[in-house]
């Protein structure tokens, strides 16, 4: 088999940038053989591949809803979340070869600004199809929501059978939508996953409906015709609301937390048996439904893991993950870019479970070859 080498301006590993003039040397499939100094591998061979820009392991996008592509563009933008939700639960069904082709859309234009893995929400089976065809790795993720007691049952069978149908896939899960859409219920039902994911905090409003009972979800109920009669707001936010009711092991990649706070991490922190919890940051859905950036400095200083997502094309224009590393560069200039580029790789593929094989450029790995130029990314190998 081939050997490559890639001598790139510079080499970022998934940890942080390599010493100058590092060469990547691979075999031609893209699994990692060694990095060298430039002196070792005879820098200016004729079998060195000199590379313009930042070469980095492929990025892990760690929150997206692959079914959602055909919303591009269609919903609008800064209502805030309850508007939101609504949209797109009256625009979700459409035709099915729309929503297959955007889907098709959508995994490829994944796949070549370059990532390779992705977290994906599922609440239908109709991503099926488009996943045994492409050639990232999904992790997929069957939502389940039901606010009211007495439907748990049934709101848990109905996943059951999604699951059922991503049953050739690696270790897919139940996972559980959002504090308020779930009942505890339906929480206490959810089986232990590896690795589990809920939407957090996500806008004022969310808090606001477990700390006081008022806001508009009140109107999200009222307009999808639940009586939520029974529920009696517990004062403390959403999060700490749900608490006890996490799976008490493996990774929650807790997605958005614009609204979490200091009191709420130490909440989190008083409990003994919780999963391990991943910030995950979708800051650009976080712009196009509220407007709003979550607190990175303090999940920054939670001593928790940051990763990142794209979100849906509901609530983003593109399924970038570098636009979301620049984005919040652009926000965050403080944020040095090494550490953002490990939360777009290694760390994503830690809190997905698929560090074993993505993520760094570790001898045996094959986490697929991204080139950075400005702010562009792309796949290479
Ligand atoms: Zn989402």
């Amino acid at each position: 088999m081939g050997i490559r080498k890639f001598r790139p301006d510079r080499l970022f590993d998934g940890k942080q940038f390599t010493p100058p003039g590092a060469v990547l040397v691979c075999d031609e499939t893209g699994r990692v053989l060694d990095i060298l100094t430039e002196e070792a591998a005879g820098a200016g061979a004729a079998d060195v591949e000199v590379l313009p820009g930042i070469l980095l392991p492929g990025l892990i996008n760690c929150h997206c809803h692959l079914e959602l592509s055909h919303l591009k563009g269609r919903v609008p933008e800064n209502t805030g979340m309850v508007p939101f939700l609504l949209a797109v639960m009256q625009r979700r069904f459409d035709g099915p070869d729309l929503i297959f082709e955007a889907m098709q859309a959508a995994d490829q234009a994944m796949y070549e600004s370059g990532i390779v893995a992705v977290g994906d929400i599922c609440n239908t089976s109709n991503s099926v199809a488009v996943k045994k065809q492409s050639r990232m790795n999904y992790v997929n993720f069957i939502e389940v929501s039901g606010f009211v007691p007495s439907g748990a049952h049934n709101r848990y069978e109905q996943a059951q059978s999604v699951l059922k149908a991503f049953e050739s896939f690696t270790n897919p899960s139940i996972v559980p939508h959002a504090p308020y859409s779930v009942s505890r219920e339906l929480f206490s039902l959810l089986p232990a996953a590896a690795v589990s994911t809920m939407h957090n905090q996500e806008s004022p409003e969310e808090n606001e409906f477990f700390l006081a009972g008022s806001g508009p979800f009140n109107d999200l109920y009222k307009a999808i015709g639940v009586d939520i009669g029974f529920f009696s707001p517990p004062h403390t936010t959403s999060l700490q609301a749900v608490l006890p009711y996490l799976p008490k092991a493996g990774n929650m990649i807790l997605v958005h937390n614009t609204e979490t706070s200091t009191n709420d991490i130490f909440a989190w922190q008083q409990l003994s048996a919780l999963p391990r919890p991943w910030f995950c940051l979708c800051v650009r859905a976080n712009q196009y439904i509220n407007s709003s950036l979550p607190p990175v400095d303090l999940l920054q200083n939670s001593g928790h893991g940051l990763v990142l997502g794209t979100d849906s094309l509901a609530s983003n224009h593109s399924l970038d993950l570098m636009a979301e590393v620049f984005t919040l560069l652009n926000h965050f200039p403080e944020l040095p870019l090494e550490r953002v580029l490990h939360w777009a790789t290694l760390a994503g593929a830690e809190a997905l479970g698929l560090d074993q094989y993505l993520g760094s450029f570790v001898k045996g790995k094959k986490p697929g070859l991204v080139l950075l130029q400005g702010q562009r990314s792309k796949r290479i190998l």
